[in-house]
C-alpha cells in the first residue's frame, strides 16, 4: 500500500478504481500541411464538431453547469475564432500549431479583461478538444464512465467538473488545484470526496483500486481490507447522519439554526426536501455572471420570486451584488485597478452604480410581495457605520424589511456595536475576514496557512461581532466555509454565533457534532482556541473537548 497525501475537501470517503482523465494533447511541431485549403476545413469540422459535444452536454445539465458548459460551446462556435486559424494555416503553419497559437492569442486578450480572464480554462479546454480531434486522440478531460469510479485528474477545467457524470464518480482527486478552487468548491457542494493537490497523483493508473479519505486528505493506492473496512465505516456513519432531519441545537437545546449557501435558483429547489432551516446565503452575483448587462429588474423579480417560494416560509438571506475582484462583472468592473480586492467591490459599487443595487432591492421587494414573505437582505464588504446606515436606508426606501451587513472587514467586527445599531442582523463572511485580517489574497493556495479560519486574530473578530449582537438580541451568523468544519461550528456556537450557513452536503455533520455537545462545552472549546496562540494550537486544543464518537464518525483528526 503506498499513501499520496493533499488537502481534503469534505469529511467524505470512498473506495474504487481509477479513471484518469485524458490529457492535453501536446502540440507536434510539423510542417505545413500539404493541401492547405483542406487542412482549414478539417480544422473548421473540429471546432464544428467540438461545439456540438458541447452543446449536447449543456442540454443534458441544468443551472450554472448548462450555463457554463454553454459558454465554452459558444466559444468553440466563435467565427472570429475559426477565421483566425484559417489566416494562420494560410500563411503555412500546420493545422495544431495555427490552433494552438490562435487560441493562445485569444486568451492573452481574455487576460487583459478582468471579465472574460475567468473564461480563459474554458477556452483552453476548446482547444484541447479541437486539437484531440484533429490528431485522432481521445477526448481530453473526463472519459464517459463505464463503472462508479475516482476520477483523476492534473486540474479539471469548470466545463471538465460541470459535465461529470455525477452519479459514478465516487471521489475527484487533483494533482495542481487549491482548496479554494473551482473543483473543490464545486465538489465540496455536491458532496463528493475530494483531495487537492496530492503529490504523485500523475503515477496513479486507470483501473487500480485506490481509497480517497477527504477528512484525512489522503489517497491509499492499493488499499488492504483494513482501509477498505475504514472507508465502508465511514460511509454507514455519514448516509446515518444524513437521515436526521432535526433543527441544529446544541444536547441541551440551544438552538443555532442550520442554513444552506446558494448561487441560482436551481440550487434552492433541490433544497425543497432538505433538512436546513432555510438559505442563509443567496449569492446573488451568479445572476449577473457571464453577462454584457445586468439583468432587468422584473428578471430578477422573476428569479427571486422562484426562490423564495421554493422554500416555503423557510428564512432565505439574500446578499446583494457582490462584484468585484475574484467575481469581475464585464458592466461594473472598473479594470484599472491595482489592487481589486481592496477595490470598489460589493457595497462600494454603490459609488459608481446606485442603480444597479436599487434596482435590484426594489426586484426583492417585489419578489417579497409576490410571495408573501419576508427575505432577510444584506450587503457584502461594508466597512463604516455610515456605510452600514446609508444601506439600511435604501434597502427600506425600497420596500426591504429586514436589512443587514455582512462583517467581512475587520474594520466592521470591531465597531459592531455600532453597525448594529443601524441594522436587523449581521452575517459574518469568514472567507473574506480571514483575507482581510491575515493580508493575505483568498485565492493564493500557497498562503492556506494565513487565510485559516482558526486563525486567533479571526476568531477574536468573530467572538467580538457575535458579543456585540447578543448584547442587542440581534442574531449573527456564519456564512463563511469555516460553518461546515464541524469542530469549528462547535467554536462557533461558543462565541455566540446564532445561525451557520454552508454547502447542503456538510449539514449532517455539523448537526451531529451540535447535538452531541452542551452550550457550556462549546463555550468551553471556544474559550480554548481563544486561549491558545497559533491557529493550530487552537484545532489542537478544541479537539482534546470534543466527544470521542464525533471525533469518530467525523474522522476529526
Ligand atoms: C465570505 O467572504 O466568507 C463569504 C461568505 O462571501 P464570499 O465567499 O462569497 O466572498
Ligand atoms: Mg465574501
Amino acid at each position: 500500500m503506498r499513501t499520496l497525501r493533499g488537502s481534503g475537501v469534505g469529511r467524505g470517503a470512498a473506495v474504487g478504481p481509477v479513471a484518469r482523465a485524458h490529457p492535453s494533447p501536446a502540440v507536434p511541431d510539423g510542417p505545413a500541411d500539404p493541401d492547405r485549403e483542406a487542412a482549414a476545413r478539417a480544422v473548421a469540422e473540429a471546432f464544428d464538431a467540438v461545439a456540438d459535444a458541447l452543446d449536447a452536454r449543456a442540454a443534458a445539465a441544468s443551472g450554472t453547469v448548462a450555463d457554463v458548459v454553454g459558454a465554452a460551446a459558444a466559444m468553440a462556435r466563435d467565427p472570429e475564432l475559426v477565421a483566425q486559424v484559417r489566416t494562420r494555416i494560410e500563411l503555412g503553419q500546420s493545422a495544431p500549431v495555427a490552433v494552438d497559437r490562435a487560441v493562445a492569442e485569444f486568451a492573452d486578450l481574455f487576460r487583459q479583461d478582468s471579465f472574460l480572464a475567468e473564461r480563459v480554462t474554458d477556452l483552453l479546454s476548446v482547444r484541447d478538444r479541437v486539437l484531440a480531434r484533429l490528431l485522432g486522440l481521445p477526448e481530453p478531460g473526463v472519459p464517459a464512465l463505464a463503472r462508479p469510479s475516482v476520477v483523476v485528474a492534473r486540474d479539471l477545467a469548470p466545463a471538465d467538473t460541470a459535465a461529470l457524470e455525477l452519479d459514478k464518480v465516487l471521489a475527484i482527486v487533483i494533482e495542481q488545484g487549491g482548496p479554494t478552487g473551482h473543483t473543490a468548491i464545486i465538489a465540496g457542494q455536491l458532496g463528493i470526496p475530494c483531495v487537492v493537490r496530492v503529490g504523485g497523483a500523475g503515477e496513479l493508473r486507470d483501473g487500480e483500486e485506490v481509497a480517497v479519505d477527504a477528512a484525512a486528505g489522503t489517497v491509499v493506492v492499493g488499499p488492504d481490507d483494513e482501509v477498505r473496512a475504514r472507508v465502508a465505516a465511514r460511509r454507514a456513519g455519514l448516509a446515518a447522519l444524513a437521515e436526521r432531519r432535526e433543527p441544529g441545537a446544541t444536547a441541551d437545546g440551544h438552538p443555532v439554526a442550520l442554513l444552506a449557501n446558494i448561487g441560482t435558483a436551481e440550487d434552492t429547489e433541490r433544497l425543497v426536501d432538505a433538512a436546513v432551516e432555510g438559505v442563509g446565503l443567496f449569492r446573488t452575483e451568479v445572476l449577473y455572471l457571464g453577462r454584457a448587462t445586468a439583468p432587468s429588474e422584473d428578471e430578477q423579480a422573476t428569479v427571486y420570486a422562484r426562490v423564495l417560494r421554493a422554500l416555503g416560509g423557510r428564512k432565505v438571506v439574500v446578499r446583494t451584488l457582490d462584484a468585484g475582484a475574484d467575481k469581475p462583472l464585464a458592466f461594473v468592473t472598473r479594470t484599472d485597478e491595482e489592487n481589486p480586492a481592496l477595490g470598489v467591490r460589493g457595497y462600494r459599487l454603490v459609488r459608481a452604480a446606485e442603480d444597479l443595487l436599487r434596482s435590484q432591492l426594489r426586484a426583492l421587494a417585489t419578489a417579497a410581495e409576490r410571495t408573501g414573505t419576508t427575505p432577510w437582505v444584506m450587503a457584502p464588504m461594508v466597512a463604516t457605520v455610515e456605510e452600514a446606515a446609508a444601506f439600511a436606508a435604501l434597502a427600506r426606501e425600497c420596500g426591504i424589511a429586514r436589512v443587514g451587513v455582512m462583517v467581512e472587514v475587520p474594520s466592521v467586527a470591531l465597531r459592531a456595536a455600532d453597525v448594529l445599531a443601524e441594522v436587523d442582523f449581521v452575517s459574518i463572511g469568514t472567507n473574506d475576514l480571514a483575507q482581510y485580517t491575515m493580508a493575505a489574497d483568498r485565492l493564493l493556495g500557497d498562503l492556506a496557512d494565513l487565510l485559516d479560519p482558526w486563525q486567533p486574530a479571526v476568531l477574536d473578530l468573530v467572538a467580538a461581532t457575535a458579543e456585540a449582537a447578543a448584547a442587542t438580541g440581534k442574531p449573527a451568523g456564519v456564512c463563511g466555509e469555516s460553518a461546515s468544519d464541524p469542530l469549528l461550528a462547535l467554536v462557533l456556537a461558543g462565541l455566540g454565533v446564532t445561525s451557520l450557513s454552508m454547502s447542503p452536503a456538510a449539514v449532517p455533520g455539523v448537526r451531529f457534532a451540535l447535538a452531541r455537545h452542551t452550550l457550556a462545552r462549546c463555550r468551553e472549546l471556544a474559550a480554548a482556541a481563544r486561549t491558545a496562540r497559533t491557529a493550530s494550537d487552537a484545532r489542537t486544543a478544541c479537539l482534546a473537548l470534543v466527544d470521542a464518537e464525533v471525533r469518530e464518525v467525523l474522522a476529526l483528526a
